[in-house]
């Protein structure tokens, strides 16, 4: 699942989450939006369905194993979305001018589906995870916090550990695998800190079209995912200290809430709300940094 690092507003960055690794990785203006002026961004149906499906999907663990069922999984939904909607009233809003209700029945079909499609991936009968929705946050030895919450972690009785993330989208083409793999592996390194074991296994869930992807880390893989963290989070503070965050574009723009601040279409961005190092913004420019190629 996607999750989000909460510095103090327009503060400067203190710690990296998979997802906002991934928004540097793609524009670093896009990161700056989201992490340091914290602008905020249009809830969408996809998102709150992935959401959604996650809390189903972790609420149906509390049930017995027997009785882990598809219809017991569907029959979760209409309390989990009331939850959801009373923690994030704003979500009541998408559905706003639909007014016979069509457009809502239509959504929680979908998200019936997923779950449903669940079921033909992986059987929670047979499940007992360790650990759902698990917080995990560690320090690296150069000061750098990571910190991200990992859906699922299975433990065997022989001690190996299991990394599972539900996807509610559809698994990438192959050549883009290694994005989605970067989430897990970060997630392994922060369980090999914090508990000492490499996990066994890495595996990603995708809900959106039945697919499961698998890949199984060595001690290598993931000092190499700790050395681009690293280079990574030197580019963020130097963009931090500098106040020079460029825009990336690419063909995610069209997905990209905060266009009308983007200078890539016309846009101005706000008052940058941090002080400037007097060394000024860095000739390098963190967006041609090719950290994508890391
Ligand atoms: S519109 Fe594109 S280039 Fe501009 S901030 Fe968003 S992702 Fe970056």
């Amino acid at each position: 699942m996607s999750t989000s690092q909460e510095p103090s507003p327009a503060g400067p960055p203190r710690s990296l989450s998979p997802s906002r690794a991934s928004d540097f990785m793609q524009c670093p203006l896009l990161y700056r939006f989201r992490v340091i002026d914290r602008l905020p961004e249009k809830p969408s149906e996809a998102a709150t369905r992935g959401t959604l499906v996650h809390a189903v999907l972790e609420r149906l663990f509390d049930a017995p194993a027997g009785e882990r069922t598809p219809p017991r999984a569907k029959s979760l939904i209409p309390a989990q979305w009331d939850r959801l909607l009373e923690s994030r009233p704003e979500l009541g809003g998408l559905f706003e001018g639909d007014v016979d209700g069509g457009r809502l029945a239509r959504w929680l079909g979908e998200a019936e589906a997923l779950v449903e499609r669940w079921f033909s991936l992986e059987d929670p009968t047979r499940l007992e995870p360790a650990e759902r929705e698990m917080f995990v946050e560690t320090e690296l030895e150069s000061g750098l916090r990571l910190r991200g919450v990992i859906d699922r972690v299975d433990v065997a009785p022989t001690g190996e550990v299991r990394i599972v993330d539900y996807k509610t989208g559809k698994a990438p083409r192959p050549e883009y695998s290694e994005g989605a793999l970067f989430q897990m592996k970060f997630y392994a390194l922060v369980v090999w800190r914090l508990r000492d074991v490499v996990p066994r296994r890495l595996q990603l869930v995708y809900l959106g079209s039945g697919d499961v992807l698998t890949y199984d880390p060595v001690p290598a893989d993931l000092e190499r995912v700790e050395r681009k963290l690293l280079a990574l989070w030197e580019a963020i503070q130097q963009a931090t200290e500098s106040g020079d965050w460029r825009p990336r574009p690419t063909k995610l723009c069209g997905w990209c809430d905060h266009q009308a601040v983007c200078p890539e279409f016309g846009g101005t961005p706000p008052v940058y709300p941090l002080s400037i190092s007097p060394a000024g913004p860095s000739e390098d420019g963190q967006g041609r940094m090719g950290l994508d190629q890391m």
